[in-house]
């Protein structure tokens, strides 16, 4: 299940077989340079301008850490409680929409 980016975006699920977390963007210290989210690899296209924000969804994350060396202020972190603590469900506006970096 959810083994391309397209029905991952469908079914909002991850890839069951990514065994690391996704990462989250701690936003207070994001300097919205847009550094990770080119370095984020297509096939994933995890990382989003959302109105002033830029953002991680979590289902499209593989935690491939990519994106980790490009930001320059080192605010990206695992989000292991991803599933627990929630994230506002209006992200999944972008994905696969006319602004969608990926497509
Ligand atoms: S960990 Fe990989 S898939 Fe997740 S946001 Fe960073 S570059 Fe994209
Ligand atoms: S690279 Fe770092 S500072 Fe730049 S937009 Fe991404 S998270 Fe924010």
């Amino acid at each position: 299940m959810g083994g391309t980016r397209e029905e991952r975006i469908v079914q909002r699920q991850r890839n069951e077989k990514w065994k690391s977390p996704p990462l989250r963007i701690e936003m207070p210290e994001c300097i919205n340079c847009d550094a990770c989210l080119r370095a984020c690899p297509p096939q994933f296209g995890a990382i989003f301008n959302f109105g002033t924000e830029v953002v991680i969804i979590p289902e499209l994350c593989s935690g491939c850490d990519k994106c980790l060396p490009a930001c320059p202020v080192n605010c990206i972190y695992p989000f292991e409680e991803w599933q627990s603590t929630g994230y506002p469900n209006e992200w999944w506006s972008e994905p696969g929409s006319s602004n969608d970096p990926y497509l």
